[in-house]
């Protein structure tokens, strides 16, 4: 028997999650068996342990859309026991039990080997947060990342967070979008040197065109903002959509395309395929300071997991959960 935060769905159709034992032929199917170490707390985790978002089909359920640990058994030759391993996306979590327990049986496709230079809890202190961050990051420099400032959207979250320190580490000046002033010390001891007010560049604008600003952006609020955003970069530059933490509608024009050449890069890290998976992870172990990493971490327990989904729901957490699920 192990640990495990299980959700459970009652006749009323109302969830409600508590940590529980469970035993190891309740896990799912799947090639390898991991000994999981550390999980975090994302967006789309604050849906699962609640009400479900309509991401997760059966109860009862155990999220966690990712993890890092160590192989415990494999039928599959590329891992053995003892491997680290990490595991983000593949809709782990929501249509499969997922990272808060113990222990996590998946397939072995859905794995990446630890990378070189990283712990288990370092990769979850970056989890798909920072993992999505980084995917977001290399797709604007694949479109060219051009002078001045890169804005980061939601920088006092997750992506936000990584995307942060790691723009400022490859050298970009950052300007981060935040409505919890209080956190402008931290976002700029990440690197940030430019602190934008929320209400500032919320609201919708009749103007389709202000003037050219930013030379790339990472966006993880959608809405309004994603709208305003496009009006305001500079000629040719992009902004890389990784969120919808302010909405998922899009009002904006076409103008920006049109006459200023910018760019709309979608992000998806759930099925990125492996090779990327890879890159990205090498990216994140060569280019995002540990140091900084650290700054961002706030740690916790399967216990806490209740109300930390909550939490990050209501836009109310900093930086990067690392859940010890020991
Ligand atoms: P967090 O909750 O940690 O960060 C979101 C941040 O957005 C908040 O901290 C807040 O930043 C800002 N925010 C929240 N509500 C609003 C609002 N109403 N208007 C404007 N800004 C707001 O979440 P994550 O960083 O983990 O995820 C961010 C987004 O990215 C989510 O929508 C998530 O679903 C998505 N995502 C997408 C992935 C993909 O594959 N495309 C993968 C991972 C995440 P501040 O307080 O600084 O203003």
């Amino acid at each position: 028997m192990f640990k495990a935060l299980l959700v459970e769905k009652d006749d009323e159709g109302k969830t409600s999650a508590s940590v529980t034992e469970i035993s190891e032929d309740q896990l799912p199917e799947g090639d390898v068996t991991v000994a999981v170490e550390y999980s975090t707390v994302n967006y789309k985790d604050g849906l699962c342990i609640g009400p479900g978002g309509g991401l997760v089909r059966n109860y009862p359920h155990v999220p966690g859309i990712d993890f890092a640990g160590t192989v415990e058994s494999s039928s599959d030759d590329r891992y053995k026991p003892g491997d680290k391993v990490v595991l983000t996306g593949w809709r782990v979590g929501e249509n499969r039990w997922g990272g808060y327990a113990q222990k996590a049986r998946v397939k072995a496709d859905m794995l990446v080997p630890l990378p070189e230079g990283l712990t288990t809890r370092q990769a979850m202190a970056v989890g798909t947060a920072g993992f999505t961050a980084m995917l977001a990051v290399m797709a604007l420099e694949d479109h060219g990342i051009k002078e001045g400032p890169v804005l980061v959207t939601g920088a006092a979250g997750g992506v936000g967070s990584v995307a942060t320190a790691i723009l400022a580490n490859l050298g970009h000046q950052v300007a981060g979008v935040t409505g919890r002033p209080e956190t402008a010390d931290y976002l700029r001891e990440l690197g940030a040197t430019q602190i934008v007010a929320r209400e500032e560049i919320n609201e919708t604008t009749k103007r389709p065109l202000e003037t050219e600003t930013w030379g790339g952006c990472v966006d993880a609020v959608g809405g309004a903002m994603l709208a305003r955003v496009l009006g305001q970069l500079q000629y040719g530059a992009s902004v890389a959509a990784v969120g919808l933490a302010g909405g998922a509608n899009l009002p904006a024009t076409v103008v920006p395309f049109l006459l200023r050449g910018v760019n709309l890069l979608g992000i998806d890290s759930v099925m990125q395929p492996y090779d990327n998976r890879l890159r990205a992870w090498q990216r994140i172990a060569k280019d995002l300071p540990m140091d900084k990493l650290e700054a961002m971490v706030r740690p916790a327990t399967l216990a806490d997991l209740p109300q930390l989904g909550a939490d990050i729901l209501n836009g109310q957490v900093q930086g990067r959960v690392v859940v010890d699920v020991n």
